[in-house]
């Protein structure tokens, strides 16, 4: 049984999304003219072989009514979208099905004015952008290329002239963290929606920088959860689910209810975690819990995505708290928070157990 809540979203009143996630991140290609440092993609300057053909997209994009109203939103992703040559194609079969997309591209000559002009023509709803440094100097250093900065800030300028929303994407490590401030200086200076900050997982291109430490994670979240209340943007975490923890807790401590807290703009995203609201294909149609949890359930070329979603093992243990270990498993917060199942896997290699991040200790004790 579900409920409506905000545009297009479905709330589970058990928050588990047991028959159609929020979003589906859809890897069209591992290209990209960037080379980031913490790259989940390991992206490459040329395409990889066997990427999803056009014919193979719009055939998977048909059985997306297998799950029912509301289609999920597809966030096309890479690598970089924009070099797929057909994207426009793509873009305009999502569009005839009325399902719902986003679009994140890499900052690169490739994303122009023009092509932003196009994208909002095409119904994309949002783009999203990176911006990891405050400067030149501390985001260009991890980009990899020196222009991005400026790039992306006359990028940010361009979306806004064409009306395309903007949600930009902010890394968190132990190196970007004390910048933190000074980025939302710069962010409050532009137009956007949404800053979503990543709390980077050691993987990919990633594992050369480091986690913050959890003692630090709570108290930067703690800041994030101020910082919402008055910023001209939604503030939001990727991969720190316990910002809605302690969001909660401070809800809890200002006399709110349970019931009024899961009524609040904030439950939006409540129980949305790595298989559970969320699934990502890759740019040759493995189907992963996340694009940050690298265990394959399955490939569209040889089982629907549906059948995938919601019946392979690993999906259903994802999205059942009671199989949590630890302190997840134990915390009385876990169906709204869950923890980063990504985080446990890089971390213990087993996807079930407790996120490290998490400095919380349950009231029941593990
Ligand atoms: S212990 Fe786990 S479920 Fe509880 S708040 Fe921390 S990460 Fe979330």
């Amino acid at each position: 049984m579900t409920t409506t809540h905000g545009i297009g979203a479905v709330r589970p009143e058990n928050w588990a999304y047991d028959r159609a996630p929020m979003i589906v991140y859809w890897e069209l290609t591992n290209a990209c003219g960037l080379a980031c440092r913490h790259c989940r993609a390991t992206a490459m300057p040329d395409p990889a072989p066997g990427e999803l053909t056009l014919a193979e997209v719009e055939h998977h994009l048909d059985s997306f009514s297998a799950f029912g109203e509301p289609q999920p939103h597809i966030v096309f992703t890479g690598g970089d979208p924009l070099r797929r040559g057909d994207l426009r194609d793509i873009l305009h079969a999502a569009a005839r099905r009325g399902i719902g997309v986003s679009l994140a591209p890499a900052v690169t000559p490739l994303l122009t004015r023009e092509r932003m002009a196009e994208f909002a023509e095409d119904g994309v709803q949002a783009i999203s952008l990176s911006l990891d440094g405050s400067s030149a100097e501390l985001h260009d250093g991890l980009r990899g290329v020196p222009g991005t900065f400026d790039a992306t800030m006359e990028a940010l300028d361009a979306a806004a002239e064409v009306g395309l929303p903007v949600q930009v994407n902010t890394l968190v490590t132990d190196v970007t963290a004390d910048d933190l401030p000074a980025v939302y200086d710069v962010l409050r200076s532009k137009t956007l929606q949404r800053w979503s900050l990543f709390f980077l997982i050691s993987m990919g291109r990633g594992s050369q920088l480091n986690e913050l430490a959890p003692g630090k994670a709570e108290q930067l979240m703690g800041w994030l959860g101020r910082l919402g209340r008055e910023a001209p943007f939604q503030v939001k975490t990727t991969e720190a689910m316990q910002y809605r923890r302690i969001a909660a807790q401070a809800m809890l401590k200002a006399g709110k209810t349970r019931d009024q807290i899961e009524a609040s703009p904030m439950a939006r995203g409540f129980g949305v975690r790595d298989g559970n609201g969320i699934v990502f294909i890759s740019h040759q149609g493995d189907v992963l819990p996340s694009g940050f949890l690298p265990t394959a359930v399955g490939n569209i070329r040889d089982t629907p995505l549906v059948d995938l979603y919601r019946d392979a093992p690993l999906m259903r243990s994802l999205r059942d708290p009671s199989a949590f270990k630890g302190r997840c498993g134990v915390c009385e917060f876990n169906l709204w928070c869950g923890g980063s199942r990504a985080r446990a896997y890089a971390w213990t290699g087993d996807p079930l157990e407790s996120d490290p991040l998490c400095p919380y200790q349950p009231k029941v004790s593990a």
